[in-house]
């Protein structure tokens, strides 16, 4: 896929505009905006979003169209960025990860699981979810503290890309885990992976866009959900988990940046959420919310 990066430098407050601008006038497409000292004295500061499948000009006209050329009078770049597959990219020289009780490694090293440790093996796919990333071990370490601590009757994982998370919970409860992705070749890897690691007759899957779709109803109400996906579609699903978990659910929430916290907390203490436990790795947040009661 072509990316192509629009920038926009300007003093701190103008570039902060412009990227609220920005994000509005992409809002519903979710193009990812960003902001960042240009400068290391901080007079300059650099607002950047990504554009998808067009050429440069294309992109930079597109920007100045949406957010109206007169909306800012600083200099705009629009740049394409090196077509890297970033899925094989983060396979590449991947060594075992640890997290928790789980070690997931590739073919090469199944032989390197300690004896006691639980190995998850993923194939390089084109799916995300090795375990090298800070949330997928995150939410490992937080699968393994939970279910050593209390049974758990219906469990989804959502967003499961390679199905890692899925296939965890699953090897570690010997329960049924639902797992669904918004992306079919996602899905169809996690059933594999789910296969590949003896967890096939547990994990059971299918392709949807959050939780609203019918065939949720053959499932839950869920009492705990592991939701790594990314702060802005996490706020927009809070309800609709919320109303598909049971009144003493855990909810254990990643993909999320530091700053995303306190939004999150509110979204999904409307739902009756409240705060267990906050993990941080590589500025990656990962928050486990109990509901009903005070401890997961
Ligand atoms: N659970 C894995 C993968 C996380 S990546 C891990 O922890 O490593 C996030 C996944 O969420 C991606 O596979 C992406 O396709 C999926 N996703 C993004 N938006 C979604 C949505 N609205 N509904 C369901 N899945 C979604």
């Amino acid at each position: 896929m072509k990316t192509i990066r629009v920038r926009i430098t300007a003093e701190e407050l103008e570039a902060k505009r412009i990227s609220e601008i920005l994000e509005r006038a992409f809002e519903d497409d979710g193009n990812p905006v960003t902001i960042y000292e240009a400068t290391p004295d901080g007079r300059l500061w650099a607002a950047e979003i990504l554009l998808f499948d067009m050429e440069p000009e294309e992109a930079a006209a597109t920007v100045r169209d949406r957010v109206g050329a007169d909306a800012f009078a600083a200099p705009l770049e629009a740049e394409e960025l090196p077509d890297i597959n970033w899925v094989e990219k983060s396979l590449e020289g991947l060594k075992p990860v640890k997290a928790g009780r789980f070690v997931v490694h590739g073919s090469h090293d199944r032989d390197k699981v300690p004896g006691g440790a639980i190995g998850i093996e993923i194939e390089a796919a084109l799916a995300f979810g090795t375990g090298h990333h800070g949330t997928t071990a995150g939410c490992l370490e937080e699968i393994d503290r939970l279910l050593a601590m209390r049974e758990y009757h219906s469990i989804l994982d959502l967003g499961t890309g390679t199905g890692v998370l899925a296939i965890a919970a699953a090897l570690q409860s010997r329960q049924s885990v639902l797992a669904t992705d918004i992306d079919p070749v996602a899905t169809k890897t996690a059933l594999e992976n789910a296969r590949l690691n003896g967890a096939g007759h547990l994990v059971k899957g299918f392709t949807a866009n959050g939780i609203d779709d019918r065939r949720f109803r053959h499932y839950g109400p869920f009492d705990l959900v592991i939701a790594n996906i990314l702060a802005r579609p996490l706020m927009k699903m809070a309800k609709s988990i919320g109303e598909r978990m049971t009144p003493t659910a855990t909810l254990v929430l990643s993909g999320l940046r530091v700053e995303d916290g306190p939004r999150i907390l509110f979204a999904y203490g409307c739902q009756g959420f409240i705060l267990d436990r906050r993990g941080e790795k590589d500025g990656w947040l990962t928050l486990t919310l109990v509901r009903g009661r005070k401890h997961a």
